[in-house]
């Protein structure tokens, strides 16, 4: 085994090629080529089999990393997706857009001096070329259970939980208010970092697996909760968080100033082919305008990346504090910069100027001052030190909070945070109402898809025992008629 493994020490650390920036700006496909196999292989044999494997224990999957390194150097391909299939239900998502340089990778022991193994590419890798040689199949479940389980969410926590029941048999219903399967990985996060196509094949793989979608619904406006309750035998809440936090600034009302979330969603929807109304268009396009992105987190960084590709003058993006405490991955910040984005650190927004739509920031410059209760250097600005931008489109992305569920579902007795994200009981994942369970960004709040992945698929297993210790199904038969919502086939 060693001879093939260890590579480390004659084998240098190589990502998959990234396509050049200027080719990228002008269009919104993957940055990163395929990995050739044999150079897949290569990089995983670089791998020194860790006794205690670090990057194991920061994945948050728990994936079985160094058995499938091992497995892929070893060619033994299918064996590799088997292993790191058992642990994730979508491996190649979460290689192409966990932020490994804090998770997986960032812990590998050989990053000091060799540069870590390129675990996420490698993880893509395996499961795409799953894809390829049909080896990812509809599931077809053992046994099946009469029982039923209505999951609020098709993004990766609900996804995941669905994956996971109906292995075990459960007949399985999601709800979305969206049109598309897939949460914040069809809408929210843009294609050139993961290719719709990628979401949409997980989605149809769970149809084609007999789990049954509604879209357009909204549960809370076309159907409560006390219904699905009555629907089904359990409920997972896996609705994410949807509430964009705001600036207080003076100016902050004038045009042109928009929020992050609707912005990347018709540049989604305008790459998805979607006929969108015309209102609008010019407030939510970059081209020619000389943008200014407020915030250092992933979703700032999609806007950042987004703009320059509509074709945006000049992109500025501010942030309150330095390169090196910013929530983002640092990865991209490198992308963004390679592709012409101008990164002002220590900066925060005083106030927007113009008459009736934006035409400046004037912005503050700030220190990094002692640490918080969390360890956390608070910024704060260094007095009477402004500079102003000239900008002609403002983009907010300054993060997002859960929305009020219990008004929402009118559900008085589901209990919620002081942040308002759903309470649970610890790892059962159950909230304060029976047989309701929640999962993903609406319990921990925004977070990773890694971390939704991982709540999806314990909740599943949650479920499950709750469901072995309930004697009998509810009747179902007839509510898929009285209710009269539409499943997407
Ligand atoms: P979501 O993905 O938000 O899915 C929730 C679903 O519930 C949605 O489809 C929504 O329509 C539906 N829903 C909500 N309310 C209702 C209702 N009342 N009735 C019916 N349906 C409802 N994470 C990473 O790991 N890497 C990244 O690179 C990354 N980039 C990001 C970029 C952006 C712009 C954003 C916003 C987030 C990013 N994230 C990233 C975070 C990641 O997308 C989320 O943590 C993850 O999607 C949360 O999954 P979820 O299933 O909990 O919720
Ligand atoms: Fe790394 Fe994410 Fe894959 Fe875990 S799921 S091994 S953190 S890329
Ligand atoms: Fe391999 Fe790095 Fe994990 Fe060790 S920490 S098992 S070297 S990938």
């Amino acid at each position: 085994m060693t001879e093939r493994m260890l590579k480390f020490v004659s084998l240098a650390q190589a990502m998959p090629d990234k396509r050049p920036a200027p080719q990228r700006r002008t269009d919104f496909d993957e940055i990163y080529r395929a990995f050739a196999q044999e150079k897949a292989a290569e990089q995983a044999s670089r791998c020194s089999q860790c006794g205690v494997p670090f990057c194991q224990i920061h994945c948050p999957l728990q994936n079985n990393i160094p058995d499938w390194l091992r497995l892929a150097a070893e060619g033994r391909w299918e064996e590799a997706y088997a292993v790191s299939s058992s642990t994730n239900s979508m491996p190649e998502i979460c290689g192409r857009i966990c932020p490994q340089d804090r998770l997986c990778e960032g812990n590998c022991v050989i990053e000091k001096g060799f540069e870590s193994v390129t675990i996420g590419a490698v993880e893509k890798h395996i499961t795409d070329l799953a894809w390829a040689r049909g080896w990812i199949k509809p599931i077809t479940p053992p046994l099946e259970r009469d029982q039923s389980v209505g999951i609020i969410g098709a993004g990766p926590a609900g996804l995941a939980c669905a994956e996971r029941l109906r292995r075990k048999g459960y007949q399985v219903a999601i709800y979305d208010r969206y049109d598309r399967i897939g949460g914040l990985l069809i809408y929210g996060i843009p294609n050139f970092k993961l290719e719709k196509d990628v979401v949409l094949r997980r989605g149809q793989r769970l149809i084609e697996s007999g789990v049954k979608f509604h879209m357009n619904v909204d549960v809370g406006r076309d159907i409560t909760l006390g219904a699905l309750r009555q629907r089904h035998d359990a409920v997972l809440i896996a609705t994410g968080t949807y509430q964009a936090r705001e600036l207080k600034a003076p100016g902050v009302g004038l045009g042109n100033i928009v929020p992050a979330l609707p912005y990347l969603i018709r540049a989604n929807r305008t790459d998805l082919g979607d006929k969108l109304p015309a209102t609008d268009s010019s407030r939510f396009n970059a081209k020619d305008k000389r943008v200014v992105v407020i915030g250092g987190g992933d979703t700032a960084m999609d806007c950042v990346r987004t703009a320059t590709r509509q074709g945006a003058s000049s992109v500025t993006c501010l942030y309150r504090r330095d390169r090196q405490n910013m929530p983002g991955s640092a990865r991209e910040v490198m992308n963004a910069e390679e592709e012409g984005v101008v990164f002002n650190w220590l900066s925060a927004p005083e106030a927007f100027l113009g008459r009736r739509v934006v035409s400046a920031v004037r912005a503050s410059k700030m220190r990094l001052g002692p640490a918080d209760a969390t360890g956390r250097r608070s910024p704060e600005p260094i007095p009477d030190q402004s500079h102003s931008l000239e900008a002609d489109l403002v983009i907010q992305a300054l993060g997002f909070e859960a929305e009020d569920l219990v008004s929402a579902f009118d559900a008085p007795d589901l209990l919620t945070t002081s942040w308002g994200t759903v309470k649970t009981s610890g790892p059962s994942l159950e909230t304060s109402l029976d047989g309701v369970f929640a999962a993903g960004d609406i319990v921990r709040g925004a977070s990773l898809v890694v971390w939704a992945v991982r709540d999806g698929q314990d909740a599943a297993a949650a479920i499950d025992r709750y469901l072995k210790d309930k004697r009998t199904p509810k009747p179902h038969s007839a509510d898929d008629q009285s209710l009269a919502l539409e499943t997407v086939s």
